[in-house]
């Protein structure tokens, strides 16, 4: 027999420059950062004062708002007032596209009530327009002291950069393998963009990276190598990941592949929402994947099998799913009465077969019975068959049994 020694986890993170982004830090160690983006008009202040809001209740340590206009930049001052009164300190990152330079000059407010500015190498302008924009953003972002993102992006790539690319590997590259140069386009759109920060003056420890692109395979070649060539701080993320179930599987193969490798110090779920869906449903799903894959906690962990044939009643479905959700409408109070309280892991199973099992790696677990099982439900606790459950109020019972263990 040769013994399993290769220890699970993840590889070491990859040494990035941490950067400060209002009180959070990104990069340099730090725990890998959940951040979103809203979907309001920011003009419209009551709009998104309340959506900023419910993401950063939901978890999310950073918030990016559109800034498209003068309106928007108008409105960012008030939504960040209104913001620090309602006791939400999230950090604000602006999205600028195109003008940003231009909005940030007029709208010196905007930029002092932005934590970071996001700017997108690919449409600040051609040859010398695009350097005199760029730096007028970099120039602002030292003035008032704020961290930029430089977000390349495959659906706005920069274009003179590819053309250039193109040219020069036209002779050597078959047309089925351009999609390498597209690729070293968006690395080079971004550490040649960082670098030309730093050479006008901005520090290492105020650059973020990203290079969004919307396939999986691309966008893990794409991170691992502006990993290999660089120590600044990096955002992960799949651009256009989609709707529903395709973009949350997606975004979390292609973002989980790269956290077990070492590399990305904040992530952000790209979900497009149902019309009038959950916008914090990409915060969840960012704080589960950092929670399944060990790197952070954030809520108590639920284990529950998918039952099968041998669950024919309804009664272990209905108690895993009000388990779950008893959980996560009592996180906002249980965070403060009971530190700690997200580290723990409760198991709900569906039968003999792998609940016992099952139950005694959790806290606090419970097997129920199975169809032809006696009408019993041992409960485990610590790893220790404490008591059997049974009868109507067998939910309820469970529940309180959680609560108590919590509580001690
Ligand atoms: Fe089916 Fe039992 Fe396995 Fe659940 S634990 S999936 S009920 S066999």
């Amino acid at each position: 027999v040769v013994p399993f020694e290769r220890p699970a986890g993840p590889s070491p993170r990859h040494r990035t420059v941490g950067v400060r982004v209002g009180s959070v830090m990104v990069g340099g160690g730090a725990p890998i950062v959940v951040q979103s983006m809203t979907n309001t008009d920011t003009a419209d202040v009551d709009a998104t004062v309340a959506q900023v809001a419910a993401l950063a209740r939901a978890g999310s340590e950073l918030v990016r708002i559109t800034v498209d206009r003068d309106e928007a930049a108008a409105a960012v001052p008030k939504i960040r007032e209104r913001l620090d009164r309602l006791g939400v300190t999230v950090p604000l990152v602006g999205d600028f596209h195109y003008i940003g330079h231009q909005l940030l000059a007029d709208h010196p407010a905007c930029a002092e009530a932005l934590d970071k500015y996001r700017i997108n190498p690919g449409n600040v302008g051609f040859k010398e327009k695009k350097d005199r924009q760029f730096g007028a953003i970099v120039e602002l972002a030292i003035k008032h002291d704020k961290a930029v993102r430089i977000g390349a992006n495959w659906g706005s790539l920069d274009q003179e950069l590819l053309t250039h690319l193109m040219n020069e590997n036209a002779a050597s590259a078959k047309p089925r393998e351009m999609r390498w140069v597209t690729r070293e386009a968006m690395i080079q759109s971004a550490l040649l963009s960082a670098a030309r920060a730093e050479e006008i003056g901005l520090g290492r420890d105020r650059i973020i990276l990203s290079a969004k692109v919307s396939a999986v395979q691309d966008l893990i070649a794409v991170y691992q190598e502006l990993a290999r060539r660089s120590d600044y701080a990096i955002h992960l993320g799949l651009t256009e990941a989609g709707m529903g179930t395709k973009g949350i599987v997606a975004s979390s193969a292609a973002i989980g592949i790269l956290l077990q490798e070492g590399i990305g110090d904040t992530i952000r779920y790209s979900l497009t929402p149902e019309p009038g869906g959950d916008r914090t449903l990409e915060v969840k799903t960012a704080q589960e994947l950092l929670q399944t894959m060990g790197f952070r906690t954030f809520v108590p962990l639920v284990a529950a099998c998918p039952g099968c044939g041998r669950t024919t009643s309804s009664v272990f479905q209905e108690l895993a799913r009000d388990i779950q959700n008893w959980i996560s409408t009592s996180m906002p109070e249980w965070r403060r009465t009971y530190p700690g309280v997200e580290n723990l892991n409760v198991a709900v199973m569906g039968c003999i077969v792998n609940g016992p099992g099952e139950s005694k790696h959790a806290n606090i677990g419970i097997s129920l019975p199975g169809t032809g099982e006696q009408p019993a439900a041992p409960v485990f606790i610590d790893g220790k068959k404490a008591m059997t459950l049974r009868g109507p109020t067998l939910a309820q019972d469970f529940q309180a049994l959680v609560l108590d263990y919590i509580r001690k």
